[in-house]
């Protein structure tokens, strides 16, 4: 029996499944992200009974984190500002654990990929997920392949106009202020309000203004990767009516500039399709690229992917 290994690390909590698709897992465990330590420990114990059966695990995790394998802290989560966790290597602690390959990318990039097999991109070959809730973040793919580069995407951090008139929140990122994450995040709908976004009104003046900012980097991101299909998925994105006033605002904002969308911008831009299994749906997709990877190196120990 051939069985993966997903793990969904989250700043707030892990989810750790085994199976080989969104409608075959085994097994899945959530828990709360505490030290690094404890976690990883509590993630290889719920392997473990596993390890003979796995072909591999993926880890989709929050970062910024270091994805590029032929780098020597290839699988360290790297700057976080979250306590304990800056310079960690998640990546290397699960697989001595475990004894596996252990493939490595960021929760967006893991979601988007699971996404493009399962979900909501399937068949398609560019295209973008985004999250928007307790941060911001984007990933996706390019011709087929993760977005890789220096390091990987940081969509949530794009700096976007904002009318300090109309706005006058100074926003809430600690590297920025006031770019995407800063303006647009559960945390700051909740700061310039005084109050969270699941008890505003539908008609709260707040939800123009988070879609018109959501509007503002998806046409941006639309302009310069011209992805094929936007995923949208995240805790703020459940709100009533903000998808909606989102395809509409982008509409606006190209004013008719990119003509493919004019006609379907429903199905443009959508809702991730494998909801909040996603994330660790994705990590056992990226566990799956990995040995696929090593399939067609000839079963190499290094992996041009994933392996170290
Ligand atoms: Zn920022």
């Amino acid at each position: 029996m051939t069985l993966w290994g997903g793990i969904e690390a989250g700043g707030s909590k892990f989810v750790c499944a085994v199976g080989t698709g969104p409608d075959d897992l085994r097994e899945l465990v959530r828990f709360p992200t505490t030290t690094p330590e404890e976690t990883i420990g509590r993630a290889a114990v719920f392997f473990q009974p596993y390890a003979a059966a796995l072909t591999a695990v993926g880890i989709a995790s929050f970062g910024p984190l270091d994805p590029r394998p032929d780098s020597p802290t290839f699988g360290f989560i790297t700057t976080t500002p979250k306590a304990g966790w800056a310079q960690v290597d998640l990546a290397g602690a699960i697989r001595r654990a475990l004894g596996v390959p252990v493939a490595f990318d960021t929760d967006v990039n893991g979601a988007a990929l699971g996404e493009g097999r399962w979900g909501a991109a399937q068949g398609l070959d560019t295209f973008i997920y985004l999250t928007v809730g307790t941060g911001i973040g984007g990933g996706g793919m390019v011709n087929g392949q993760r977005m890789h580069g220096l390091l990987h995407p940081e969509m949530g951090h794009i700096r976007v106009p904002h009318d300090r008139e109309r706005d006058p929140f100074a926003g809430i990122c600690p590297y920025h202020g006031d770019c995407l994450e800063g303006l647009a995040s559960g945390p700051a709908i909740a700061a310039r309000w005084g109050q969270r976004g699941e008890l505003l009104p539908e008609d709260h003046p707040a939800w123009e203004l988070e879609a018109t900012y959501l509007a503002l980097a998806l046409v941006d991101f639309i302009c310069t990767l011209s992805p094929q299909r936007i995923v949208i998925g995240g805790g703020v994105m459940r709100a009533p009516s903000l998808l909606s006033r989102v395809r509409r605002r982008v509409l606006e904002l190209l004013g008719g500039y990119v003509a493919p969308l004019a006609g379907g911008v429903d199905s443009y831009i959508v809702p991730p399709a494998l909801g909040d299994r996603a994330g660790v749906v994705g990590a056992i997709a990226l566990a799956q690229e990995c040995e696929q990877s090593r399939g067609r190196e000839g079963g190499h120990e290094v992996s041009s992917v994933s392996i170290r």
